[in-house]
This record gives C-alpha cells, structure tokens and sequence, in this order.
C-alpha cells in the first residue's frame, strides 16, 4: 500500500514518512474494520487503508463536511451537498473554503465515520460558477492540479469537481461506485475554449483497480464521449 498524501510506502495505521493516519475500511460495504484484518468481517471483501482525521484537521484544511443525521442515529460524512436529494441546497456552509493547495486528499474517513460522496458543487459553491463571477472562480482554483480521493469514498456527483480548471489528475479508488463528474464545465464541447478564454489541459485518470473493475463504475456518456476525444485519459496503475 502507498500512502495517499506522499507516495511512500504504508505499512500499518500511520504513515512512517508523513504522518497521516488510516484505518482500515471495506471496500464493499465501508465498514470500519479491525486492524489487523485482512478481510471484512461484515462481508467478506477487501480490505484497505483509508485516511481517517480530525474534524479539526479537516477545518484548517478548508475541507467542509455535511453530516446528515438519520433514524439509527448513524452518521454518513458528505463532502458538500444535501444529502437529500436536493441537488443544490447546502447546509451553512460546507463545501470547500481553504487556501488552493496543488494537491488536495479528500479523507476516506473523518473520526472513524465513513464518508459517502462528493456532493454538487464541493470546490465551488453558491453563486461561484455564474458567468460574471467565471474568472475570479479560475483564479482561485487554478493552482488545484491533483486531486487524491481517498479508499472509502463511493460516489462523486454531477457537479462534484465543478471548477477545478487546473485540474491535471484525479486519483480515484477502488471503492468508487458511480463518477457523475464528467468535466462538462470545463470542456464543454470538448474543444473550444472557455468564455473567458481559458482552455482546460487534458485530464489522467488514475484509477486505483483494474481494468474490469473500472467497467462496473458509472459514468455519463458525456464522460465517455471525453475519453474518446482524448480529453480523459485513463491510467490504471496496476497494470
Ligand atoms: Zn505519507
Ligand atoms: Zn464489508
């Protein structure tokens, strides 16, 4: 296993190089499960490192969780969005709202508790993404070139990397079930530039699976369309 935030080599629940902590999670059912366990005890699947932190850590990060409360008094971490179903309506303030760093980690885990998706619009939020406001949005956003979702994580939606104009990878993990983000915002036709000029660099999407385990995540046929256009490029690393 490989450490999320700097690529060394990880063994057991703290990064030796870089400090990050993990626990170890599902990756079928997200179940939090005992260190040591090389298997699932819930479900019998895989088991791997996902970053777990602070809701302090989390905050000087910038990264806004939305937790949603639900009958069996259970807890599932969004990063961003209205978990129901409402698309657009977010709860104060998530979202993200750091300083851009060139390389950002969604955690998998905060405190021990599961995180489900990115929600709409996590890096732009609110009126960010209107035309008026497009080239203060770049600005702010361009210095972002990777992002690193971390093990754990299921769902990334429509509007989930909204703005990342300077996006050059995107790292997803084997947990991801459905990839709703399909880039349209920033390469609209595929071609042309943006209205302000501005043209998005191809985007390497680094899938942490295989090749067969990639063709069960679901994708737009936007997204699929990006691919043929050599827009998105797909690398899986373990081949
Ligand atoms: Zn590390
Ligand atoms: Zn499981």
């Amino acid at each position: 296993m490989i450490c999320e935030h700097c690529g060394k080599p990880l063994q057991g629940g703290v990064c030796p190089n870089c400090g990050a902590e993990y626990l170890p999670v599902c990756i079928h059912c997200q179940a939090v499960v005992p260190a040591g366990s090389e298997r699932c005890p819930v479900c019998g699947s895989e088991v791997l490192p996902g970053w777990n932190v602070s809701r302090e850590e989390m905050e000087r990060r910038g990264i806004r969780a939305f937790m949603p409360y639900t009958p069996e008094h259970n807890y599932d971490i969004y990063l961003g969005g209205n978990p129901d179903g409402g698309g657009y309506v977010f709860h104060n303030d998530p979202g993200f709202s750091g300083p851009v760093p060139e390389k950002i980690v969604l955690p998998g885990l905060v405190e021990g508790r599961p995180i489900y998706g990115v929600w709409n619009e996590f890096f732009c939020v609110g009126d960010e993404f209107t035309p008026d406001r497009y080239d203060e949005t770049f600005r702010r956003m361009l210095p972002l070139k990777t992002i690193v979702v971390s093990n754990g994580v299921r769902e990334i939606f429509t509007f989930g990397f909204f703005g990342c104009c300077g996006l050059e990878t995107l790292e997803l993990p084997r947990t991801v079930q459905k990839m709703f983000y399909d880039f349209y915002d920033l390469f609209t036709d595929g071609v042309s530039p943006l209205q302000n000029g501005f043209y998005k660099k191809d985007v390497t999407i680094r899938y942490r699976g295989s090749r067969e385990e990639w063709e069960r995540v679901a994708v737009t046929s936007r997204f699929n369309d990006y691919v043929k256009m050599g827009r998105i490029r797909l690398v899986f690393p373990e081949e």
